[in-house]
């Protein structure tokens, strides 16, 4: 028994974030290990928005030993094939980044390379016709893997759109009944250990003190403890991510909510639309540079599928992250870490990812600066790449219809993304880090449908004769379009399984 262990953990905040981190850490550490206490004010809130994730989520609910079945009704959730992309290239396309497998890769060569050398000699013209997700996605399609031997229906990868606040109230039940305590206050102030410089206590409001050993900046973008009192920095993203603000609204839905994020370029941003099965969640993500927030407002309320259902609600944010993400004994994790907006909706993927680096480093009360530095240069990585992924989306588009989008053509992109761009362009390859969470055929369906086009595709396709090289196309297709026909409706889906 190490006399060092951590004795208690407090996380400040209750949004996705702090009840991620509770239920996660209650899960794994069981009240047996050491006490958690969670502090958070309804009269402060949360932001309210973060409704949908990346396949990755499945890992965290299987951690957690969720019934997905349970977890969708309780958070009137959906189902996610991909992101639809409108507007963003040249106004009138669209393209999806869709999840999951594209064609069937051949003797060891991705298939996109197949499809790249058809396209090139005039052959198909969207990938997507040969994904199995992008293809459900736009026919209101959905189910989950069957055991099906080789058919692309034994392999279908999706993610959830759900509802943020009942998602936070489900992990807050979990959490809570094993044996996390809720603490209802206005946090006001952090006391420092005189000497080290740690978090030895928070105090609230009406003068209650709570100490810890480990305490998690759950606070969202005030960032309380991280910045506030510890003073770590601020790294601002602006001049590659230049959005600032987002007005979010609720609109109605109906009963066929499709699979899909759609993500709609707009003037000076973009918009969501997120459909759950209650309700359709929208926001109009942009850049106050550019636009003023009166115009961003009514071009979100002008463009939605249904009455709205609330006042729309402004946002306002700086893309960026922290100098140092763990510093002494404070972990930063959600807003409080950093923000890329959410265009590829990864904020409650890095939530997730941070607890299992976190769990990976758990500290002791020496908190050894060896693991701090690690889980901070793994943490720095992991979204910095991120960055680029989401950079690319901007950088490559043909539009020059706003001043927006002239200073997003021509900005200088970090170098690690243009050898990325110029490496594809060459030959189609994407040479990924490992670690990286986009995996190459996300960046292949990005850079092709933001109109990067490669000059040529891999040379080992030509080993496949001419002959057999046409056929396998099209027997590659027509098995996709089949399976495609032979799921149900996602409608009928949720209705099968977890109808809230
Ligand atoms: P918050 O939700 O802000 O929670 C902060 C908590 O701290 C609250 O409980 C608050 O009461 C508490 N608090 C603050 N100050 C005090 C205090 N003084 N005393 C006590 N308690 C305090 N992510 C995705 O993955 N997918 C998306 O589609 C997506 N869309 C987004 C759209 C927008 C416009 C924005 C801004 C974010 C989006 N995100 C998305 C990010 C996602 O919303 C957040 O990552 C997630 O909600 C986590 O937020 P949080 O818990 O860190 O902060």
């Amino acid at each position: 028994m190490n006399n060092n262990n951590i004795r208690k953990i407090v996380i400040v905040g209750g949004g996705t974030a702090g009840w991620m981190a509770a239920a996660a850490l209650s899960r794994v550490l069981k009240n047996r290990f050491c006490d958690i206490e969670l502090v958070e004010s309804e009269s402060i809130g949360t932001v309210g928005v973060g409704e949908a994730t990346i396949p990755q989520i499945q890992v965290f609910n299987h951690m957690l030993g969720l019934d997905e079945d349970e977890f969708l009704r309780k958070t009137c959730g959906t189902f996610k094939l991909g992101i639809q992309f409108v507007d963003w290239g040249r106004k009138g396309d669209s393209y999806i980044h869709a999840f999951g497998e594209v064609g069937k890769d051949m003797d060891g060569i991705p298939f996109y390379h197949y499809w790249l050398k058809d396209h090139l000699r005039g052959g198909s013209r969207d990938i997507g016709e040969y994904t199995l997700t992008a293809l459900a996605a736009l026919q209101g399609r959905f189910m989950r893997s069957v055991n099906a031997g080789n058919s692309p229906l034994s392999n279908i990868t999706y993610a959830f759109h759900f509802d943020a606040g009942l998602y936070a109230r489900f992990l807050r039940e979990y959490a809570q009944q094993r044996g996390v305590i809720r603490t209802e206050g206005v946090v006001v102030k952090a006391a420092l250990e005189p000497d080290r410089g740690f978090i030895e206590s928070i105090r609230l409001e009406d003068g209650r003190v709570i100490e810890g050993d480990l305490f998690i900046d759950c606070s969202g973008f005030r960032a309380l403890l991280i910045g506030e009192a510890l003073g770590v920095g601020y790294e601002d993203w602006r001049h590659w991510l230049p959005c600032d603000r987002a007005w979010a609204v609720p609109c109605e839905g109906d009963d066929n909510p499709a699979p899909y994020t759609r993500s709609t370029a707009r003037a000076a941003g973009w918009q969501w639309r997120i459909p759950l099965q209650h309700r359709i969640g929208n926001g109009h993500v942009f850049s106050s540079q550019f636009m003023e927030e009166d115009e961003a407002r009514e071009i979100l309320l002008r463009n939605l599928d249904g009455a709205p259902l609330a006042d729309p609600k402004l946002l306002r944010f700086t893309t960026g992250k922290r100098d140092r993400f763990w510093h002494k004994n404070c972990v930063a994790l959600g807003l409080a870490s950093g923000f890329m907006e959410p265009l590829e909706s990864t904020s409650i993927h890095l939530v997730q990812s941070a607890v299992a680096r976190l769990l990976s480093f758990f500290p002791d009360r020496h908190f050894d600066p060896v693991d701090i530095d690690e889980y901070n240069r793994q943490t720095h990585f992991e979204m910095d790449r991120i960055r680029d992924f989401l950079i690319l989306h901007y950088r490559a588009t043909e539009r020059d219809d706003s001043d927006f989008w002239d200073y997003c053509r021509t900005m200088k992109i970090p170098d690690s993304l243009a050898q990325k761009i110029e490496q594809f362009r060459a030959n189609g390859r994407i040479v990924r880090a490992s670690g990286e969470l986009f995996n190459e055929l996300s960046w292949m369906e990005v850079m092709l449908g933001q109109g990067i086009l490669p000059r040529g595709y891999h040379p080992l396709v030509d080993a496949m004769p001419e002959d057999r090289f046409a056929g396998r196309m099209h027997e590659i297709k027509s098995v996709i379009e089949r399976s495609v026909a032979a799921m149900p409706s996602h409608r009928d889906f949720i209705a099968a399984h977890c109808r809230m």
